[in-house]
């Protein structure tokens, strides 16, 4: 017999209600049954799979990943759980879920208006209405408060020009866009209708990892946002935008424990059926320390993800304690999706075992909602009181 599930190892399963348990399980053996055995052909043709839409609509996994009142989601540790086993079968779907949820949902939920949370979260949230958001440039990306994408305004709303770059979602119904308010230069979110008049959005080809996100070039042009569609409460970067960020990468950290789980629950199984020199590959010492190494930094990206969200959950957490932890889970992800691929020989190679499906998408987790470098002085800057974003002239 052998540890087969690396969530319950440790307990993992206590650190949510039994109901919430419940259904995370049933979410688990559903994503089992009815996503695991077809996804990798949607991911070879870096296709998204548009069936699954009203599948996971009717698992309502949604539902627990947007907040109450319009959303089931408690706590954002019972959220994180739930991304966490979306990831464990594919970091894209996972991926999926927090642009939808986490990004574009959150913002609505968290910066929008009242008429805004009542007429977008509950389409949102059951997968009616799907979308992206919108903050990297094609010349601003870790530099993402230099951005030049503009809004002006004009009668009844805001008139939109400029350019979005790997936008997640981006070719669906909506999603938010942050610009330059060119009277105040301040930066300020707006929800914007991908069919608009003078959106043109187009689908990234040839990328290597999280195949199934279709990522989308935009760019907007003279497009005209209606006066009701200003998210009144992000006008500000750092009060807006940063806000929704520390939220996002601490789902991020959730994502990249899902991987990390879904390398040691493939890997275990694999070297305990796989035979060489008359022994299961399991029996080999060196298995077992790569598998402990696994096993470790799955639990210590769990404990991260654990205890940052527990901060979040009672409101005294900081920036750059959510960024030290996406570092740091990002980079540990980084050395048990290679380990989990050297274990499985050549077979490790192949997108059903799981673990090169990891190894590839790892690489994008580890860039978006800031790279490692950024998020490290992120954190670097609140431990030394000292910003080291920019050479010193
Ligand atoms: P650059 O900023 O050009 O960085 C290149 C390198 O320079 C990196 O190694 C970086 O760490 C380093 N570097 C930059 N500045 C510094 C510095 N001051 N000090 C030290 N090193 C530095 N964006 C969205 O808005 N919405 C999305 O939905 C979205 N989805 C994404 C999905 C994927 C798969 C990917 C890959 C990206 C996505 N992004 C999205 C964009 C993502 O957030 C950016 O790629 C990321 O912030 C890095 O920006 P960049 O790629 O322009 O790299």
């Amino acid at each position: 017999s052998y540890v087969d599930s690396s969530f319950d190892y440790y307990r993992f399963t206590d650190i949510i209600s039994k109901e919430d348990n419940e259904f995370r399980l049933k979410l688990r053996a559903w994503l089992e049954k009815e996503v695991q055995p077809t996804i990798n052909d949607y991911v070879e043709r870096a296709e998204f799979p548009e069936e699954y839409i009203p599948k996971i609509r009717e698992t309502q996994v949604f539902h627990y990943l947007v907040d109450q009142p319009f959303g089931k989601g408690k706590s954002i540790l019972t959220q994180g759980v739930m991304a966490a086993e979306l990831s464990r079968i594919d970091a894209g779907l996972g991926t999926f879920a927090i642009v939808q949820a986490g990004l574009l949902t959150a913002t609505i939920d968290q910066l929008g208006n009242e008429n805004q949370r009542q007429k977008y979260v509950p389409l949102l949230r059951d997968l009616q209405l799907t979308g992206g958001w919108g903050l990297t440039e094609n010349k601003f990306g870790s530099d993402a408060t230099s951005l030049q994408t503009t809004v002006q305004k004009t009668e009844g709303g805001w008139l939109l020009n400029g350019d979005k770059t790997w936008i997640g979602n981006g070719n669906r119904d909506i999603m938010v866009v942050w610009a330059r308010n060119v009277e105040n230069n301040k930066i300020q979110g707006f929800i914007v209708d991908l069919k608009a008049k003078g959106v043109r959005s187009e689908v990234l080809k040839h990328k290597l990892a999280l195949r199934i996100v279709q990522n989308c070039q935009i760019t907007f042009t003279n497009v005209f946002i209606p006066e009701e569609n200003m998210l009144s409460k992000a006008t500000d970067f750092q009060k807006g935008t940063a806000k929704i960020l520390l939220h996002s990468r601490l789902m991020v950290c959730w994502l990249v424990a899902g991987i990390c789980m879904g390398v040691y629950d493939n890997v275990i199984k694999y070297i305990s059926n796989r035979k060489q020199f008359g022994v299961p590959i399991s029996s080999f010492q060196l298995q077992q320390e790569k598998l402990a190494r696994i096993m470790s930094n799955t639990q210590a990206i769990l404990l991260f993800a654990h205890r940052i969200s527990q901060m979040y959950d009672n409101k005294k957490i900081t920036l750059g304690q959510v960024a030290l932890a996406k570092a740091f889970c990002t980079e540990r992800a980084r050395e048990v999706a290679r380990l989990g691929r050297e274990m499985l020989g050549g077979n490790g190679i192949i997108f059903d075992n799981y673990v090169m499906k990891a190894f590839a998408d790892i690489e994008a987790l580890y860039t978006y909602e800031g790279t490692y470098d950024i998020n490290s002085l992120v954190g670097g800057r609140e431990l030394t009181g000292v910003a080291a974003f920019k050479v010193p002239k």
